[in-house]
């Protein structure tokens, strides 16, 4: 899989930014690309993100590079590491470094290490690689846990036997790889895998790490494979015993989403959270989820079954924008995904749901009419008569709103 040197000196120059980079790494001390980028490239693929890492100062080769590039550096003190930010190119700079947990899911804490030790800390072999990006190293893959192997056969690989529980996250990431390399866990990954799940590891780890690489997985293209192998793993239940994971809930609800504008991430974790909203509520709180999304989120998990039966009955077109107006387009999707009928949830929202007033209550007031909830109500009933088609055009508007508020007013 890896070629010769050859052709991934070429592959390398052919990543974007490559132009740039290279020549401007030249002379300054060894660097070499990591992680994602390598495991990306010796795919063929191209990975948006560019992590870097130096046996020297990242600081100081950071602020080098964004000398030479034009651009600007952010340094990060906690791991030694820096952003360049340069043109169009945005690049992590890291000192290799190896890792010690303190304790099972907590942050590691770090010190600086050879670059063999920095990739022997990493999560799966796949992400162990390095490429060389300078001097006679230019090319060189350094691959010393067989990552590129594992890469050809498609296999998944922790490195060492704590793995999962020095990091319990590894666990959702271990699926994102299956899914997203169209890869598979070898027996002994798989093993531990199951391991760590009976031992509650994941009970370890914080809110918003599991709710990172939870979304991430969420976000993957084939999700609903990833939500069956969350299903087979158990994982769905370590992560909270009423979570659910149903593979096909969620391919509707993804495939609804499309339908209805919703987000497709959030609408697969709502189909997550359906089945028992009220027991899963304080795990949602705890992912720390900005709260406009976690509204949402919930909202569409208690909504999207009740509307699923809502919408058996037939309704004008009124009824159904009343109905459906103050749920989120994931509610929708969910209920899609639950079986609802189709042609009213796709009737509203193609024609129903950004039908607005063109009369303001503004030119209601200006016309005599008191500001009053009498208004409020009028404005109501011509918008309701507006969506099932009894009125159209601002003058017809105007005159019926006036008609009702008036009568309103006797
Ligand atoms: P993606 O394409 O999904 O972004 P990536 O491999 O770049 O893939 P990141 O989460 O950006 O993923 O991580 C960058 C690299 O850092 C990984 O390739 C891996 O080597 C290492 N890494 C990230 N998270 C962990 C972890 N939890 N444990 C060990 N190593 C990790």
């Amino acid at each position: 899989m890896s070629g010769p040197p050859g052709d991934l000196v070429a592959r390398l120059r052919a990543l974007p930014g490559m132009s740039l980079l290279l020549p401007a790494l030249d002379g300054l001390a060894p660097a070499h690309l990591v992680g994602g980028a390598v495991r990306d490239l010796l795919r063929g693929e191209r990975s948006v993100d560019l992590d870097l890492c130096t046996e020297h100062d990242a600081h100081e080769l950071a602020g080098a590079l964004a000398e030479r590039l034009g651009g600007t550096d952010r340094r990060h003190e906690r791991f030694a590491t820096a952003t360049v930010s340069a043109r169009d190119l945005e690049i992590d700079v890291a000192r290799t470094r190896r890792e010690r947990y303190p304790r099972p899911g907590a942050l590691p804490e770090v010190e600086p290490a050879p670059l063999a030790e920095d990739l022997g800390r990493r999560d799966f072999t796949v992400n162990a690689m390095a490429l060389g990006l300078s001097g006679e190293e230019l090319g060189r893959l350094r691959d010393p846990l067989g990552g590129s192997e594992d890469l050809s056969a498609a296999r998944i690989r922790v490195l060492h036997e704590r793995s999962f529980l020095d990091d319990p996250t590894r666990l959702l990431r271990a699926v994102r790889y299956e899914v997203r390399l169209g890869a598979r866990m070898d027996a002994e990954t798989e093993r531990l895998v199951r391991e760590a799940v009976n031992a509650r590891a994941l009970d370890t780890v914080s809110g918003p790490r599991v709710r990172d690489e939870l979304l991430d997985l969420l976000a993957e293209a084939e999700v609903p494979d990833a939500v069956a192998r969350l299903d087979e793993l158990g994982l769905d239940r370590a992560l909270h015993p009423a979570l659910e994971a149903d593979a096909s809930l969620a391919a509707g609800a993804a495939l609804a989403a499309l339908e209805t504008g919703a987000d497709r991430v959030l609408a697969v974790l709502a189909a997550l959270v359906s089945r028992s909203p009220e027991q899963l509520r304080p795990w949602i709180d705890r992912l720390g989820l900005r709260a406009a999304v976690r509204d949402r989120v919930m909202r569409a998990a208690r909504s999207g079954p009740a509307l699923t039966e809502a919408l058996a009955v037939e309704r004008s077109p009124s009824q159904l924008h009343e109905l459906l107006r103050g749920e989120p387009a994931e509610a929708l999707a969910l209920a899609l995904a639950l079986g609802a009928p189709a042609p009213p949830v796709l009737r509203y929202v193609a024609d129903l749901r950004e039908v607005r007033l063109e009369v303001t209550g503004a030119e209601l007031i200006d016309a005599g009419v008191p500001p009053s909830p009498a208004l409020g109500r009028a404005l109501e009933e011509t918008l309701r008569r507006k969506l099932d088609g009894e009125v159209s055009g601002h003058e017809e508007e105007l005159r019926l709103a006036l008609e009702l508020a008036g009568g309103a007013q006797r």
